[in-house]
């Protein structure tokens, strides 16, 4: 008999039943920073079936305060987040299959996982809002629901979008506030986060165990240091004409325009470079072409790191690259091409 679940089942509305149907469940969890490691931990721990994690970035000290599965060992090893969640998660939970891809959410990407593994859920743990709109319109175009969160300074906010039930994000987008959002300016609290994790780890229950009436319905905001708290219902925000939702979706945020080349990476002083063509890159070979330039490069099997003076620049299996110390696109790509051709 297994005690590990006891006293979730206990729990009237999940229950024995609910508990299986918690194990048979696929969730995609988009982001491993704050909200991803508080929703991975609670989601391994509730005993899901199989969790896919993606995220593009790697651990850094300034993670610690606040993204709970990491610790100072994967901050000094550079461990690419994802995988450094698996490791902890299977301590946590060995009964769970963890997924962890390095990588970006793209549309391509996302699409392939919608095709191939027909998720239950995604759960938004991204800090942007252009990857937030391509899972609005993957979520809406497969018809499997996703859970927005964000947080910042001691703000934050929660929305549950269900094809067929409910608006979707941009239909919303007048209501949400974008500006300002950001890491860069106004820092954290680890207590916003865990709010906005409680927020989507109830409604992603809810769904698991298919008690659909007992959501929530509306858009949640609070502000923890002001003492605020808001509920938007979402009835009648719905445009017939959203080309995500509406009578005749588009999808825009799947078009090839959309697959972008570079973005600014939130609250890191960094910029991603993809080159247009994927390949594997065989990363000894990237750390000596550095060394051969004179430069120290720093290898773990995931990614290589080389200090340029101020800036840094880290080279992923994927052929992706980070370029830390600069928002400026031109002169990334520019520090890019000129050490990897
Ligand atoms: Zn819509």
């Amino acid at each position: 008999m297994n005690e590990r679940y006891s006293r979730q089942q206990l729990f009237a509305p999940i229950g024995k039943e609910g508990q299986k149907k918690i194990r048979e469940k696929h969730v995609v969890l988009i982001g491993a920073g704050a909200l991803g490691t508080g929703n991975a931990e609670a989601l391994v721990r509730a005993g899901i079936g199989k969790l896919t994690i993606i995220d593009r970035d790697y651990v850094e000290w300034s993670n610690l305060q606040r993204q709970q599965l990491y610790s100072e060992a994967d901050a000094k090893e550079r461990l690419p987040k994802a995988i450094a969640a698996k490791r902890r998660l299977e301590q946590i939970n060995s009964e769970v299959e963890i997924e962890a891809i390095v990588g970006d959410a793209g549309p391509e990407e996302l699409e392939t996982i919608a095709v191939k593994q027909r998720p239950d859920l995604w759960i938004d743990a991204t800090d942007n809002f252009d990857t937030r709109l391509v899972i609005n319109d993957v979520a809406y175009k497969y018809n499997i629901p996703w859970i927005y969160g964000a947080c910042v300074g001691s703000y934050g906010l929660s929305c549950t979008f269900i094809p067929n039930r409910t608006p979707c994000l941009y239909c919303l987008l007048e209501t949400v506030p974008q500006g300002g959002l950001t890491c860069d300016t106004a820092g954290i609290i680890s207590p916003a986060v865990q709010m906005v994790v409680s927020y989507q780890m109830a409604e992603a229950l809810k769904m698991l165990v298919g008690d659909w009436s007992a959501l929530r319905g509306k858009l949640v905001s609070f502000d923890l240091w002001t003492n605020e708290y808001a509920a938007i219902r979402l009835d009648g925000v719905k445009k017939d004409d959203c080309p995500t939702c509406g009578r005749h979706p588009s999808y825009p945020f799947l078009s090839y325009e959309q697959r972008t080349k570079t973005a600014v990476l939130c609250g890191r002083d960094s910029v991603q470079i993809r080159p247009p063509a994927r390949r594997e890159y065989d990363l000894n070979e990237v750390a000596e072409l550095f060394r051969r330039q004179g430069l120290q490069a720093e290898a773990n099997p995931y990614l290589v790191s080389v200090s340029l003076g101020e800036k840094r620049l880290v080279v992923f299996r994927d052929g992706r690259a980070l370029v830390h110390g600069t928002k400026d696109v031109q002169e990334a790509k520019a520090i890019y091409y000129r050490y990897l051709g």
